[in-house]
């Protein structure tokens, strides 16, 4: 098991298979792109999907998240999802993307076994998108969505990031737009996991203002919290379900007392936590010709040394050295 000083036991493994992406987010990149992994630093398909096992069937993980950068520009990656399920216990399969693509992909990575996506989607309006996302394809994004639905890529989960004076007036169209389609929306907290270092938590939209401006239009029941469990969103029903809302909200309402994830980025480096400052090597070890064991070993020592909390609140607080899109969101 990987479990921590704490009482935590990480089962969920978010793996980054590059830190490419095809937008540039504000919240998260610099317009002109960022300097990115030279491709020796890379872990190769083989390599990549042999930690997978390590952590499958070694260390108890039951769930893989591929994420990025952008998961859907890893060339192989249906080959990769493919091998992923084969493992046994076979792992819940999962992609956090952006979508664009995805309307070619979405039959191919069902069949090759890939259970669900969380698609992120922060603005319904094309002249928003090309300012936040500062490239032109809301049409693809959305394309990307319905393909998910329509291949049974379900739930379809859709993320969402508000960010004050660009998109902070669309939480009720987001819901609308969300609700008629059967998808799940989640409004994330804007954290600090800029490459711009930019973040500012007095115009970060927090996550009471978000449901302050859905409570105008919708009637919001809190979920049972029980059901919670390990989840990062609180779950709402709307207009007494079965639809429901979530806010993931990271900074106001931190929840790593329950956190269960850990994360492989995709130069191969062991992160305990999102924000955590050091990372824990395993690209060398494999590549030195450590045995499974000794990988195993050295996985469970990185998140052993988990700290209690994320510590954006602290006023000791620093931001990791890698942005988001190379830790794996
Ligand atoms: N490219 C994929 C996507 O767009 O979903 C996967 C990677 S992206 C880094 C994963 C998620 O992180 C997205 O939902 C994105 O909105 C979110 N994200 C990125 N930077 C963030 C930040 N600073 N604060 C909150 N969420 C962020």
């Amino acid at each position: 098991m990987l479990s921590d000083s704490y009482g935590r036991v990480a089962t969920d493994l978010r793996v980054s298979l590059t830190d490419r992406c095809n937008l540039r987010c504000a919240y998260c990149m610099p317009p002109e792109g960022l300097d990115w992994l030279p491709s020796p630093e890379l872990l190769t398909d083989d390599e990549l999907v042999r930690l997978i096992r390590v952590a499958v069937e070694r260390l108890g993980v039951r769930e893989v998240r591929f994420t990025g950068g952008e998961p859907l520009l890893r060339r192989g990656l249906a080959a990769i999802v493919a091998r992923t399920a084969d493992l046994r216990p076979r792992p819940e399969i999962s992609l956090t993307t952006n979508a664009i693509g995805l309307a070619r992909t979405a039959e191919a990575l069902h069949a090759a076994g890939l259970d669900r996506v969380n698609v992120s989607l922060d603005t319904l309006r094309p002249e928003t998108f090309r300012k936040l996302a500062r490239r032109d394809r809301l049409p693809d994004v959305l394309d990307g969505l319905a393909a998910a639905a329509q291949t049974g890529l379900i739930p379809v989960k859709v993320n969402a990031v508000l960010m004050r004076g660009l998109n902070d007036d669309e939480a009720v169209p987001l819901l609308r737009y969300c609700l008629e389609r059967g998808y799940e929306l989640r409004f994330i907290e804007q954290m600090p996991l800029d490459a711009q270092h930019g973040w500012k938590r007095a115009e970060m939209v927090t996550a009471a203002e978000i449901l302050a401006a859905l409570e105008r239009e919708f009637t919001l029941t809190p979920d049972d919290p029980g059901q919670r469990g390990s989840a990062p969103a609180e779950g709402f029903l709307v207009d007494g379900g079965p639809a429901r809302v979530g806010v993931i909200a990271s900074v106001t309402r931190p929840f790593c007392g329950n956190c269960d994830r850990v994360r492989l980025t995709a130069d191969g480096q062991i992160r305990n936590c999102l924000f955590a400052r050091t990372e824990s090597d395993l690209r060398s070890s494999l590549r030195a010709g450590a045995d499974d064991a000794e990988l195993a070993d050295r996985w469970r020592r990185a998140v052993a040394i988990k700290l209690p909390g994320h510590g954006i609140n602290d006023p000791s607080f620093l931001q990791p050295d890698r942005p988001m899109s190379a830790i794996g969101g």
